[in-house]
């Protein structure tokens, strides 16, 4: 475990992978058994808040407000991903951890275009009919659900190409355990 929660001040770790691989769940139980050494990043959006999701799940805008965050500056990354733009607000202060983006492979190429310390991670579902099922199960319509699955493939073989570390995300405490080894070692060879 970290010693001195200094040492991860600047590791980003990018957490990418196709819709209904369930990174949103593998990323809220790694921040919850790790709070001291890990924050996630809050992203904008302008996709609408489905039915049930947490308020919080995002900062849910207008299309107006995200094109002047843009014009600010005011993003590290952002993309449009289905017709809704998705971006990273460079944060305030970063808080001495190691920070957490949840984001799309587009996202990740300009991460890693900045050169900035970072890690990728790449969820994938254990299989394609697993992932049909979780996105049918959180609730998308239908034609949301066939977008994204044609969408998967896409960002499988961008995954490989950024060089991405792969896990197969079947059992989420396992899948969390190794995200955190992952983690550990990318602090230890800095
Ligand atoms: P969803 O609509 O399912 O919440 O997210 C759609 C995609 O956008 C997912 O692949 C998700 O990881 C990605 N995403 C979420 N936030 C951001 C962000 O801030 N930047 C980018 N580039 N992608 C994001």
């Amino acid at each position: 475990m970290c010693e001195d929660p200094g040492e991860n001040r600047s590791l980003i770790v990018v957490v990418s992978g196709p819709g209904g691989v369930g990174k949103g769940t593998v990323v809220a139980e790694l921040l919850r058994q790790y709070p001291s050494e890990v924050w996630l990043s809050r992203s904008w959006t302008t996709r609408e808040q489905r039915p049930g999701e947490a308020d919080d799940a995002y900062v849910f805008v207008s299309r107006e407000a995200f094109e002047q965050r843009i014009q600010d500056g005011g993003f590290l990354e952002h993309a449009e991903f289905l017709d809704n733009y998705y971006g990273t607000p460079i944060p305030e202060a970063t808080p001495g951890k190691v920070q957490i983006l949840e984001i799309d492979v587009q996202g990740a190429r300009q991460v890693i275009a900045q050169d900035l310390d970072c890690l990728l991670i790449f969820l994938e579902a254990p299989s394609a009919a697993e992932q049909e099922a979780r996105l049918r199960h959180r609730g998308d319509p239908e034609h949301k659900v066939a977008q994204r699955l044609a969408k998967a493939q896409e960002e499988a073989t961008a995954g490989v190409e950024l060089g991405a570390h792969p896990i197969v995300n079947v059992k989420i405490e396992d899948t969390v355990k190794e995200m955190y080894q992952v983690i550990r070692s990318a602090l230890e060879s800095r």
